[in-house]
């Protein structure tokens, strides 16, 4: 492990979005953020400039933009299948076109990983043309990533670990990589996160640090995101299993209580400490 391993982060955003808001990265003093990326109208050079500066004001490195798009919803998990991402059918090609526009707000961020929720990928064997549209999608914007000097990262959680695996080797492109959240996995049902881990572990190149707790019907139903600690993840089992596959990337921090900033940023402070705990225990 290098000096600079697992440097602690938070996931942010500078207008509506996912994530805390900038400010509190700051106050935290945590030394990375990944953003969720801001509106088209803010995606502008000036826009770019200035988010540079200032983060770079507060100390503050930025690892990875994630795309987001309106209209999205994670209501509950049939909505999130029909709102979220670039597979729904009548928001695909719009949304291709913006996810490639918002790679190229990255690159005026110098940030060489854009990332993203899918959306529910459909399974080959029962809707194969399906599943081919989106390998060819992701194909396309990986290559646009490639343009870029970019990597693209998915966000794990709407697939269990078997289905994202075939379906990155599908899609085999070299700048094509996985953000592992294991929060997910537990509240849309799809596989126990540290094993997950272990099977798509070659592919993780970024991370959330996010708990939950499992539903009673998991995959129907979602289940409960906690704070840090507090959940099924098991933190240090997470933790250890990261050094396993040898991950030395950040730990980015998501918690999604935009209702309550006050205790949002309470219960990052806490998960700072707790991260800075276990890497002390684990790294020495
Ligand atoms: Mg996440």
């Amino acid at each position: 492990m290098n000096n600079n391993a697992w440097e602690i982060g938070v996931f942010s955003s500078i207008d509506a979005g996912l994530g805390v808001a900038l400010d509190v990265a700051g106050t935290l003093q945590v030394p990375t953020i990944q953003l969720h990326a801001p509106s088209q109208a803010v995606r502008t050079k000036k826009h770019a400039d200035d988010f540079l500066a200032k983060i770079a004001g507060m100390g503050i490195r930025l690892t990875a933009v994630f795309g987001g798009f309106e209209g999205e919803s994670y209501a509950d998990i049939p909505t999130t299948a029909a709102t979220v991402g670039l597979v729904p059918l009548e928001t695909r090609t719009a949304r291709l076109t913006e996810m490639k526009e918002i790679c190229d707000f990255a690159r005026m961020l110098h940030c060489d990983v854009a990332a993203l929720h899918l959306g529910f990928v459909p399974h080959a064997d029962e809707h194969p043309d399906e599943y081919a549209q989106i390998v060819d999608i992701t194909q396309e914007l990986t290559e646009h990533c490639r343009l870029n000097n970019q990597s693209l990262h998915l966000e794990t959680g709407q697939e269990s670990a078997e289905h994202l695996l075939r379906f990155i080797q599908d899609v085999d492109r070299d700048n094509l990589f996985i953000n592992f959240d294991p929060a997910n996995m537990i509240l849309y049902g799809t596989g126990n996160p540290i094993e997950a881990l272990q099977q798509v572990g070659s592919y993780v190149r970024s991370v959330h640090c996010k708990d939950a707790k499992w539903a009673a019907n998991p995959g129907q139903e979602w289940g409960a995101e906690v704070p840090l600690g507090e959940g099924d993840v098991g933190m240090k089992d997470y933790l250890t299993t990261l050094q396993e596959i040898g991950y030395q990337g950040p730990l980015t921090i998501e918690r999604e209580i935009p209702q309550e900033p006050e205790r949002q940023q309470a219960e990052i402070g806490h998960a700072v400490g707790l991260l800075k705990e276990l890497r002390a225990e684990l790294l020495g």
